[in-house]
């Protein structure tokens, strides 16, 4: 939609319902949604669309939600990347948000996109930081480019809604507030509801340390463990503090290890409460997937290795001998 054809305002989160609950990163989105809508004095609405939804949505306004626009069909059983691009668009034609964000996750990912080009506007995809800008009240939306090595702040002031997507835990979660706010269950044609797709069944993966965003404590391997066995020993300190198993790109296209256990910029983004890298140069496309850990502990053999530049404890020295030690020692104590 061009600017001007239409009156438009507020800000639209696109929440996510996996199997009946509402993902975190919706209000991670929410509270980042909160804080850009208070610069523009306007409301947060929130898209939750579902089958069965487990969660109270009023949950929501706790993060900074005034409107829960709550959307339940049976055809969203599962998740079906037509059904959910025609649905947005069509809520975006109603409420006319002027700023629309949505989780970078696997099903934002696909339905996004879609659902921009249904709207005649533009995606900035990944985005890190969202603010406004003071002088024309547009969003600021800024992205990795050039594999990371620069930050590019983007403005799109051509076109309405502006619409994002924001990897989960780039924004932390807000202290929970009392707010209060309602609950809308929006009218919509059924043919939105039909799709040429159909979901037969679904496999969810069940493999817990691969769900790495979750986790307080993350322990990554890099090249420096020299061979994939060694990822056990990485795999066997995370074990023993109920942590995830991380890993850098080299390690994954090497086959030492799965793809989802991927940190940085063509990864996850984590943001745990402790994060040790051992055998990691911290590369910046690294970097970006893991540098607002609260605690961050590296193992390098190379003294100047730029993962220690980030690191509040740098261990120089031989990973494959210090990872046992401190197994060890925690086993121990
Ligand atoms: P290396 O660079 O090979 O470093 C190995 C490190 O181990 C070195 O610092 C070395 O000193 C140390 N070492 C060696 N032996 C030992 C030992 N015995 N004990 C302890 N330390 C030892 N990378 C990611 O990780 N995630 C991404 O998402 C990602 N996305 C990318 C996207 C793009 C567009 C591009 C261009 C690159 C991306 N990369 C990503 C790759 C990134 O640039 C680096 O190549 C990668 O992070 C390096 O991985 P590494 O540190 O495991 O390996």
């Amino acid at each position: 939609m061009r600017r001007g054809s239409v009156s438009v305002g507020g800000v639209m989160v696109c929440g996510e319902v996996r199997r009946g609950r509402i993902h975190s990163v919706t209000m991670e989105l929410a509270g980042k949604g909160r804080e850009l809508a208070d610069k523009k004095d306007t409301q947060v609405s929130c898209l939750l669309f579902f089958n069965e939804l487990l969660d109270d949505p009023a949950d929501l306004f706790y993060y900074g939600v005034n409107r829960v626009l709550a959307v339940r069909h049976e055809s969203l059983k599962y998740f079906n990347q037509e059904i959910a691009a025609k649905l947005l668009a069509h809520i975006v034609g109603i409420y006319l948000p002027e700023i629309v964000l949505a989780p970078a996750t696997t099903a934002g990912r696909t339905y996004l996109p879609a659902a921009a080009a249904m709207l005649h506007t533009g995606l900035t995809a990944d985005c890190t930081g969202l603010d406004i800008d003071e002088e024309s009240g547009l969003l600021l939306q800024t992205r990795p480019a050039i594999g990371g090595n620069v930050m590019a702040t983007i403005k799109t002031p051509d076109y309405v809604p502006q619409m994002s997507t924001v990897r989960p835990k780039t924004f932390r979660i807000p202290p929970r507030m009392e707010r209060g706010g309602e609950i809308v269950y929006p009218e919509v044609p059924t043919d939105i509801f039909e799709s040429r797709i159909e979901v037969m069944s679904v496999e969810y993966s069940d493999d817990g340390d691969s769900n790495i965003q979750d986790k307080d404590v993350i322990i990554s391997g890099g090249k420096g463990l020299k061979r994939a066995e060694n990822f056990a020993i990485v795999r066997r300190l995370a074990e023993l503090l109920d942590g995830g198993v991380g890993a850098s790109r080299p390690t994954v296209e090497a086959k030492w290890i799965g793809y989802p256990h991927q940190v940085g910029l063509s990864g996850k983004i984590v943001s745990p409460k402790f994060y040790l890298a051992a055998g990691i140069s911290g590369a910046v496309q690294h970097l970006a997937g893991m540098q607002t850990a609260q605690k961050i502990v590296a193992i390098n053999k190379d003294p100047d290795a730029p993962i220690f530049r980030v690191a509040d404890i740098a261990l120089c020295g031989d990973a494959a001998d210090i990872l046992p030690r401190l197994t060890k020692r925690i086993t121990e104590e």
